[in-house]
């Protein structure tokens, strides 16, 4: 079976193990619209997805997946700004309650800042400006951790990263609104699938702490 024919069947599967055994939930959805309570941004890394690392069902967690799961800056400039529609309408219309950044290691998004920087030829229009969001992450490991191995560097670009998305969040302004009115809570989640691990970012201890 080819990969195609195997997700055709992975399809017709799922029709019977989850859809049909679960109608009530999806007539629910269906008849009532989606009410999802979490808004996730993660990479669109095929070794990552939210919904099945998450153990979650339909409707659940509304995902938002992009290159190296990365928040932009409001920007009312003209433009394509797939992320920040995607969260407007997260905020905005289903009105989440929890918007969690889900960052993770072996990044290759996060890996391409520590290599050749080749900006506007093939292959590379679209990869470098939009991963310079995360130059502040980049810049601060190379600054604080300059003699550290690359693996190690790159590890912390990753959750480095995950701050500078959750700084960003805070500047649409219907996101700070909710977030000081205590209606949006953000997270800063990384995961580890070299170990199978789950670590939450703490602003207290200015931590990422395991998750067991
Ligand atoms: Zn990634």
């Amino acid at each position: 079976m080819d990969a195609i024919d195997n997700l055709k069947a992975g399809f017709m599967e799922f029709r019977t193990s989850e859809f049909l055994k679960k109608s009530d939930i999806w007539d629910n959805l269906i008849e009532n619209g989606q009410d999802p309570k979490i808004a996730v941004v993660a990479c669109s890394d095929s070794r990552v997805d939210p919904g099945i690392m998450m153990n979650t069902d339909a409707g659940e967690i509304f995902v938002i997946r992009n290159v190296a799961n990365l928040v932009p800056p409001h920007d009312e400039a003209g433009g394509y700004h797939g992320t920040s529609a995607a969260l407007e309408f997260a905020v905005q219309h289903l009105k989440v309650e929890h918007i969690i950044v889900l960052g993770h290691a072996f990044c290759g998004g996060i890996h391409s800042l520590f290599g050749p920087r080749k900006t506007g030829v093939e292959g590379h229009f679209f990869i470098p400006p939009w991963m310079s969001i995360a130059e502040p992450a980049h810049r601060r490991v190379t600054a604080t951790m300059p003699d550290a191995p690359e693996a190690e560097q790159v590890r912390a670009c990753e959750k480095g990263a995950i701050l500078v998305s959750l700084e960003n969040l805070m500047s649409f302004s219907c996101i700070r609104r909710k977030v000081q009115d205590r209606t949006l809570s953000l997270h800063g989640w990384y995961v580890d699938m070299s170990k199978g691990t789950l670590s939450c970012y703490n602003p207290d201890s200015n931590q990422f702490e395991l998750v067991s």
